[in-house]
C-alpha cells in the first residue's frame, strides 16, 4: 500500500487524515498523483509559525498553497509539557497516544487552506500534495508537528502564556531551542 509512505507515526497520520477523511466513502482519485508529487520533491515547504506556505510544481505549472494552522489547545499543550520530565523526550506514538487518552489528542486543526489554483473542487491537488509532504516531514521529525502548532512560540506573545500548571518548567520549555530539545527517533 501506497500509504504507508506517509503518516507511519501518529504525528504524521494526523496530516494524511485532511487528506484521507475517515469520513470519505471513497478515496479521492486525486490522492495518488498528490502522494507522488510529495513523493517526487514536487513540494516545497516553508512553515512561518503557524502558516505553512508551499509551493507545489505540478508538470510546466506552479501554485501556491497557504495553510494556517489553528494554534494547539491549552490542553494538549499542558498535557505534554507535563511529560517533559528534564530528560530528553521522545515524541513517539506512546507519548502521543497518553496525551490523546487524557482528553487532550494533539491533532491540528486547519483555520484556512488557500491555493492560487483555478481549480474549484473542494480541495485540490496541490492542497492534498501538500498534506501529504507534510506527513512526510512530521514522520521524520515530529517536533513540527508541534511547532506548526505554536508549541514552541506559545509563551512569546504572553496570551497563552497561562497553559501550564507548571509554568517554571514551560518558561525553561521555550528557553530551549526546540531543535536540541527533543530527541527524534530514527
Ligand atoms: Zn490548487
Amino acid at each position: 500500500m501506497a500509504d504507508h509512505d506517509f503518516g507511519y507515526t501518529k504525528w504524521g497520520k494526523d496530516w494524511v487524515r485532511f487528506a484521507e477523511s475517515l469520513r470519505q466513502t471513497r478515496p479521492d482519485p486525486q490522492l495518488p498523483s498528490a502522494r507522488r508529487a510529495a513523493r517526487d520533491g514536487k513540494v516545497q515547504i516553508t512553515i512561518d509559525g503557524r502558516t505553512v506556505r508551499a509551493v507545489v510544481h505540478r508538470g510546466r505549472s506552479t501554485a501556491e498553497v497557504t495553510i494556517d494552522v489553528a494554534p494547539m489547545s491549552q490542553g494538549a499543550m499542558a498535557e505534554i509539557s507535563r511529560h517533559l520530565s528534564g530528560i530528553q523526550p521522545l515524541l513517539t506514538d506512546d507519548l502521543y497516544h497518553a496525551i490523546a487518552a487524557a482528553g487532550h489528542p494533539p491533532a491540528p486543526a486547519l483555520v484556512r487552506v488557500d491555493c492560487s489554483c483555478p481549480a474549484d473542487t473542494p480541495r485540490c491537488i496541490h492542497e492534498l500534495s501538500v498534506y501529504y509532504d507534510m506527513a512526510r516531514r512530521i514522520d521524520d521529525d515530529p517536533r513540527i508537528a508541534l511547532d506548526v502548532q505554536g508549541f514552541f512560540r506559545a509563551s512569546a506573545d504572553g496570551t497563552e502564556v497561562s497553559v501550564t500548571a507548571t509554568p517554571q518548567r514551560w518558561i525553561a520549555l521555550n528557553a530551549l531551542d526546540p531543535a536540541a530539545y527533543f530527541m527524534v527517533t530514527e
